[in-house]
This record gives structure tokens, sequence and C-alpha cells, in this order.
């Protein structure tokens, strides 16, 4: 039924390449185009839970994610999100994870085009044609704009929608594991909002603290070990010690604020979408951001395939499954930044947590209880 069906595919971060591979298995012929000439993925580490990882089952690839991913230690007090097939949660290297997934986009038969975008798409109502930026042109049935946080897709089908700051801003560095880092470590409270570890290998962990943004021009003339170090400082334990011990080098270390997006429900204009960042996008608070987006690749991927023809009709069925969830998830990452912001703000940003995963692990209409996913 898929043979002659088409699919454009803009952006393979983890959220365009996983909806490129599971539409491919499908018999979907997929395009995807990436700005990024080298298509790598920059940062130091990643938590997956349960629902993230039941995706990257779903595509096929778990043999090779769980050679990668450092299990999170001991289920915590939140029930699982995922399936019986993977543990509640884990870390894994970034890099590793993008690696893992363009080795299965090109081996799906997707055809992967580095260095180009879509300069232009029109919608001819039962298609769009794309214009890109090497000259070239293609129609298709949909096009899926995952090209991240900024996307250039979401403002060329006119979706005005732009990132919001927080007032956050988050530390990040790859760095080698003391002995004591058995498991991911997180501690809220000041003097750093939040600071926390995760082992990501046998030798390597990711480590971030959390502060009050800076101007980027301000960070940006320091020395980013030196400042990370600095930051760090007054976080305690013996793990920490041996963090920043490793803290040395600029290269291995991130800046990021912590800012977020939710576009209103439509997320498509006839037969162009948005999904993952470019649609809805969280600090990493619930570490539920990429999760998120991957359940969206899942969900599109399923309906995109199954329908007898791709239009509004399925997409408002996207929607209808979506958009409820991801706004949960981004509402609660969001309060959970003011209540850090804002000791007296009376938000009990744990209950939150335990309440939000709750209703994730029970209510994904997409998934229906007792449904294999
Ligand atoms: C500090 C931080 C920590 C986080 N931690 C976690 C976590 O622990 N767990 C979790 O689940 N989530 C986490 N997230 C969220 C997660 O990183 C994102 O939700 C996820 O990466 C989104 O994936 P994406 O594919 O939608 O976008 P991206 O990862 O941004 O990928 C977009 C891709 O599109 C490409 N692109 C951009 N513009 C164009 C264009 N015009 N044309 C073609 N290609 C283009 C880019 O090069 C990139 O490859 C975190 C986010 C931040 C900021």
């Amino acid at each position: 039924m898929n043979a002659g069906r088409s699919v454009l595919v803009i952006g393979g971060g983890t959220v365009g390449n996983a909806l490129a591979i599971l539409l491919r298995r499908a018999g979907v012929r997929v395009d995807l185009v990436e700005l990024d000439p080298d298509w790598s993925a920059l940062g130091s580490g990643i938590t997956l839970q349960g629902n993230a990882l039941q995706v990257l089952h779903e595509l096929g690839i778990w043999d090779e994610v769980s050679a990668k991913l450092e299990a999170s230690g001991p289920p915590g007090p939140f029930p699982a999100l995922g399936g019986p097939h993977v543990p509640h949660s884990g870390a894994m290297y970034r890099p590793d994870l993008q690696e893992i997934l363009c080795r299965a986009v090109r081996a799906s038969g997707a055809d992967v085009r580095l260095g180009v975008t879509a300069s232009a798409l029109e919608d001819v109502g039962d298609g769009v044609v794309a214009t890109f930026t090497d000259g070239t042109t293609g129609r298709y049935d949909l096009v899926v704009g995952a090209d991240g946080i900024r996307s250039a897709v979401r403002r060329m089908i006119g979706i005005e929608a732009e990132p919001t700051a927080t007032g956050l801003a988050i530390w990040r560095v790859h760095a080698r594991r003391p002995a004591a880092a058995v498991h991911s470590g997180l501690a809220h409270g000041r003097p750093v909002y939040i600071a926390g570890y995760s082992p990501v290998s046998p030798t390597h962990l990711y480590a971030y603290v959390v502060e009050d943004a800076r101007p980027r021009a301000e960070v940006e003339a320091l020395d980013a070990a030196a400042e990370m170090r600095r930051v760090a400082a007054p976080v305690e334990g013996e793990v920490w010690e041996g963090i920043r011990a490793d803290m040395t080098d600029p290269a291995r270390i991130d800046y990021r604020y912590f800012e977020y997006l939710l576009v209103d429900d439509p997320w498509f204009r006839g037969r162009t979408i948005v999904i993952g960042d470019a649609a809805h996008a969280c600090p990493p608070t619930l570490a539920q951001g990429a999760a998120m987006g991957l359940e969206d690749a899942s969900v599109l991927a399923r309906l995109v395939s199954s329908a007898a023809q791709v239009d509004a009709g399925v997409l408002a069925e996207f929607m209808r499954l979506r958009f409820d969830r991801v706004r949960l998830v981004v509402e609660t990452s969001v309060q959970i930044c003011r209540a850090l912001l804002d000791p007296d703000s009376g938000i009990n940003t744990f209950a939150l947590m335990g309440q939000t995963m709750q209703t994730l692990a029970a209510g994904d209409p997409a998934r229906p209880q007792g449904a294999t996913p």
C-alpha cells in the first residue's frame, strides 16, 4: 500500500532519523535532508526514559542501543514508561546515539542528502513540491519538519511561535567517571539549582549544573572549563570532586539556555507538519524532550503508513493523539523551573513530577492500555 507514498523529512536529529527509519520499514519512500554536512550530534549525554527506549526498541536498533546504554540504577519512585523489553531508564553519550541512528537511516534505504535543506515548500493540494538548496526539486505526499527548536520549516509554513527563555541555563560536561559514581545522582536546591550526573559508559559520565542564565557574550568570554568548575565548586561529595578534577578541556563543556516552546494545535499547514523540538521543546527538568519527539515519530509513522491516503484527517488524528500529552510535559517542565527560581512558589516539585509521570504512564492515547507497543 505504501510503495508509491513519499515523505520528505527535513532534519536528521533524533526525531527525524527515527521517523525515517520507521517509514522506510513500512515501505514508504523517504528523502531526508540535513543541514549539518557531518550529521553529528553535539553534547555530552542524554537520559532516556522508558518511553524513549521503547521507541528505540521499535526502530529495530535495540542491540546497538543497549550495548551503549548505562542503566540509571534501581528504578526511582516513579512508574515505568516503557514496555517489558526495556529498562526503566538509562543514559547514553549523545554522539553514540546519533551514530547508531544515522547508520540505521542509511541501512533503511532512505535517500539522505547532507549539507542540504529545503529553500521553498509549495503546497499543491494533494502534495508538496520542495525546492532544495542544491538546485533540485521533489514532490512528496507529506513533508515533516524535524529541524529542531529554531525550525526553519515552522517559519516556512507560517507558524510564528518561537522559544521562550526560562531564566535558567545549564553547564554540561562529558567527563571521566569517578569510581564512586555507581549510578546517576541528582540534587535540587541552592547554591546551584540542580546538580546531577549520569554514567554513559563504564569509563565516562555526563554531569551538569543549572544556574541563572547570563548574557551569552559574557559566558563566551570565559574559559568554559574554569567557569564550570567555579559554578560547580559548592556541590559536595566524592563524585563531584572527581568530576571537577576532570573539567579541564573547554571543548568538552557545553553551556545552554533552558527554553521552551509549544506550538498551538495544529502543528501542520496543508501537508507539511512539524514534530519534535520544532513543535514543542522543554527544559530538561523531566528529561522527556527527546522522549516526546520519539513518541511523535512513532505515532506519525504508524498513522501515515496505515492510512488509505495522507490527508488532513491523518494529521488531525496525529494531533488528537499527541497534543495533550506533549502539553503536559512542556508545562510541567516549565513549572519545575518556576519552582526552582522562586522557592516561595508553593509548587511541590517532587509531587508534580510524580503526578506527571503517573499520567504519562497511564494515559498514552496512542497506546491503549494493554496494547503491546
Ligand atoms: C540541555 C538539554 C538537555 C536535554 N536532556 C534531555 C534528556 O536527558 N532526555 C531527553 O529525552 N531530552 C533531553 N533534551 C531534549 C532533547 O535534546 C531534544 O528534545 C531532542 O534533541 C529533539 O530532537 P529533534 O530531532 O527534534 O531536534 P534536534 O536534536 O535539534 O535535531 C534537529 C536536526 O535538524 C537539523 N537542522 C536544523 N535546521 C535545519 C534545516 N533548516 N534543514 C535541515 N536540517 C536542519 C539539525 O542539524 C539537527 O540535526 C535536552 C535538551 C537540552 C537543551
